[in-house]
């Protein structure tokens, strides 16, 4: 399946990069002409320069999205033959998966085996789940009896508007594109400044699928005017967001101050591993490493905060700095590599803001430098610190970045006040063989998810999703086209 770093070098940089904005059905400039540099991480080179995409062409891409959707081109299309479009989808992205899987690592620099094996495959896998459930959901009747006949049915809403982030550039559009487009909606996507490329080329093949012209569209450009111009248009009827807090709480001003457009959102996370004596250790430590290392921790889920049972604390920190230890970052076309860069430039010096905050406020135990690696700065090292004190800055803040602190509890009751202590609620595992401990822990999280002898578990057919202030509402699963459809009630006398 993986090809060498010479193959994936010399087609990287033969490819062909799609930045325009994505209108109607085709390729179109910003009305202001204007463009960004779409920077490679790994190497500080730019790939290609984007149409930056403003107000303006949010108002045409969302005038597009409501006459499609207005005509019933898609909208009227009945289930069964919006499923078949979207499952051409996922075969034309299993035919193109080393083209995406290459977009996705040069635009953000995460390793290639991994957009290979995992991103590309899953955002595959996610449209397929989707629109193979699409055909399978049944309407309801009331149970009013008499001469009344009252349906209930699940309707799209219209136009809806996405915002996702650069982590997973591919998938978490798909997270919203797959049912948002299945229930019937035309969608307006906004893809992250630092990697709107995957989502470019997917609007293309969408087209290709058989997605009608103006069904989906694609402008990439900057937060604070695309995104802002899509959070308060007027004529959007929802809003789906992927990112941070901050901007997730943005979102719900400019629906308040606008048209009170429904706002969903999955912002961020620090997430804890809570480790109990009795837990398998080794295996504990090795998916403890793939919950903070993978991706350069730069997942929303990750799992930043080790809850470790004061007992088996030491074990544990001398596993984690073996882990972290193995990891070496390097080259993301290397199918080799399991740590790549970060996404740019400006995260990396947050990133090692922390390391330098973590240094002062506790021991470090690995890692701890910011690397330069192929006339690249956006390294990081995977870094480990222990005795980290509950109120330290990186025990509480979003670091996103393969950054662990272990900190230490004498008993259960303090492990879940330790772990609900934050102000974000998006998931935690346990680490135990006692089952009474794991079902009653579950209960107690105050998270979306909880992961029992596991990491961040995730599936397409479970929801995703936080509490507190990683979010509100679900992605993924039966439940996700909760957020894009609407009960209609159709009463017939006769
Ligand atoms: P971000 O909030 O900075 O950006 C996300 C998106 O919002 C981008 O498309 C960006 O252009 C847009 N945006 C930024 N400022 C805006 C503004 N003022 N108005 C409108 N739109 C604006 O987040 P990021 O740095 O791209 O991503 C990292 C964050 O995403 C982390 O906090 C992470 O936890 C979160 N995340 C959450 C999940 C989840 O499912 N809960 C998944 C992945 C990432």
């Amino acid at each position: 399946m993986m090809q060498s770093l010479a193959h994936y070098t010399a087609r990287a940089a033969a490819m062909t990069l799609r930045n325009q904005c994505w209108i109607g059905g085709r390729f179109v400039p910003a009305a202001s002409g204007a463009r960004f540099d779409c920077v490679n991480p790994a190497t500080a080179q730019v790939l290609t320069d984007v149409a930056r995409g403003g107000a303006e062409d949010i108002d045409r891409a969302v005038a597009v999205a409501r006459a499609a959707f207005d005509d019933g081109r898609w909208s009227r299309k009945t289930p069964g033959e919006r499923k078949e479009v979207l499952l051409r989808l996922a075969a034309l992205l299993r035919e193109n998966l080393e083209e995406f899987a290459l977009l996705d690592t040069l635009d953000m620099g995460k390793p290639i085996a991994e957009t290979v094996n995992v991103d590309v495959p899953g955002s595959a896998h996610f449209f397929q789940w989707h629109a193979e459930a699409v055909d399978k959901i049944y309407d309801e009747v009331a149970p009013t009896g008499g001469r009344d006949v009252a349906m209930i049915r699940r309707v799209p809403l219209g136009v809806v508007g996405a915002v996702v982030p650069w982590n997973y550039p591919l998938d978490m559009a798909t997270w919203k594109l797959a049912p948002a487009l299945a229930v019937g909606n035309s969608v307006v996507l906004k893809p992250a400044e630092q990697s709107p490329l995957s989502a470019l080329r997917l609007a293309e093949l969408a087209a290709e699928a058989g997605l009608p012209d103006g069904v989906l569209n694609v402008v990439p450009g900057f937060g604070e005017d695309a995104g802002q111009a899509l959070g308060r248009h007027p004529d959007v009827d929802c809003l789906v967001f992927t990112g941070s807090t901050d901007v997730g709480k943005m979102f719900q001003r400019y629906a308040g101050e606008s048209n009170m457009k429904q706002v969903w959102l999955e912002t961020g996370g620090k997430s804890p591993n809570l480790i109990f004596p009795d837990a398998d250790l080794d295996q504990a430590a090795d998916m403890a490493a793939f919950g903070i290392f993978f991706n350069q921790g730069e997942v929303c889920s990750a799992n930043s905060r080790m809850l470790v049972h004061r007992d088996v604390a030491e074990e544990m920190t001398a596993r984690m700095k073996t882990r972290a230890e193995a990891i070496l970052p390097g080259n993301p076309l290397d199918p080799d590599t399991k740590m790549g860069a970060m996404v740019d430039h400006r995260h990396a010096a947050r990133v090692a803001e922390f390391l330098a905050s973590g240094k002062e406020q506790a021991r470090l135990v690995a890692g701890g430098e910011r690397l330069t690696i192929g006339g690249s700065d956006a390294f990081i090292q995977p870094t480990v610190f222990a005795d980290v004190p509950h109120d330290a800055r990186i025990a509480r803040e979003e670091i996103f970045g393969p950054v662990l602190s272990i900190q230490t509890f004498a008993d259960e009751g303090e492990a879940v006040r330790m772990a609900n202590d934050s102000p974000y609620g998006l998931a935690a595992s346990v680490w135990t063989r006692d089952l009474s401990r794991a079902m009653d822990l579950s209960d107690r999280l105050h998270v979306g998810t909880v992961s029992v002898n596991t990491v961040d578990a995730l599936s397409a057919m479970t929801p995703f999703g936080g509490m507190k202030q990683s979010g509100i509402g679900r992605d993924l699963s039966i439940h996700s086209f909760d957020k894009y459809t609407a009960l209609k009630t159709v009463w017939i006398r006769y």
